[in-house]
């Protein structure tokens, strides 16, 4: 019997395909999948306490707090989300961060044993930013190389018009690649020094990135 990794990290730059990997390798090896993104959206839907701090923090321009996004993980733990097994997708951001999140698996019997950092070329991610399309007006998003409509800048759900993401100007990506990799850059390192960092090549097919997950974690 292969023996899973108690608990991955996954992080990488935007348009990566990270939030796509995480979820493949949950169903392969019946991981749990927690998006941080996904949590802290569900907070502010549901209008909760700490939903209202990330709203405010949103609306200064500003990411959620250490403190907040920290209380949101809590709150999952606390309701049962398992200490092994789990895949964390878009968290932790800062060492300050991953020295809590250390602490909070530590606490409840479970530890952290891998962080894959999936990347790929600043050229490639913003190939794939770019080509981005979305529906207006029911949300679904297309992409012009990855996922493309059946018609032609029509949405296949609804049959709307699809346009470009606003902020899907090849410079502006760019900038947001580099303001990522400056803040990530001490993360990456941190995690380098405990010995539990793999960078992942994110370029190529789904399927092609998928496979070189499963080589670096070992095992079916
Ligand atoms: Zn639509």
């Amino acid at each position: 019997m292969v023996r899973l990794p108690d608990n991955i990290v996954f992080f990488g730059p935007p348009g990566v395909g990270k939030g796509v990997q995480a979820s493949r390798l949950s169903e392969r090896r019946g991981m749990v999948h927690f998006s941080m993104g996904d949590a802290l959206r569900a907070e502010v839907a549901e209008g909760t306490e700490l939903g209202v701090l990330i709203e405010e923090a949103l609306a200064r321009g500003e990411f959620a707090s250490d403190e907040t996004v920290l209380a949101v993980l809590e709150k999952h733990l606390d309701r049962g989300a398992p200490v092994t097994g789990l895949i964390l997708d878009g968290f932790p951001r800062t060492i300050a961060q991953a020295e809590k999140l250390e602490q909070m698996l530590t606490d409840r019997g479970g530890e952290l044993s891998r962080v894959l950092l999936l990347d790929a070329s600043s050229d490639t991610l913003v190939a794939r930013l770019t080509g981005r399309l979305l529906c207006a007006q029911c949300g679904e998003t297309f992409h012009q190389l990855f996922k493309v409509p059946e018609r032609e800048g029509r949405c296949d759900a609804c049959g709307s018009e699809l346009s470009r993401r606003e902020d899907d100007s090849e410079s502006v990506q760019l900038e947001r690649l580099n303001t990522y990799r400056y803040l990530t850059e001490p993360l990456a390192g941190f995690y380098r020094q405990r010995g539990l960092l793999d960078v992942i090549d994110g370029s190529g097919s789904i399927e092609e990135v998928s496979e070189r997950i499963d080589r670096s974690l070992g095992g079916a």
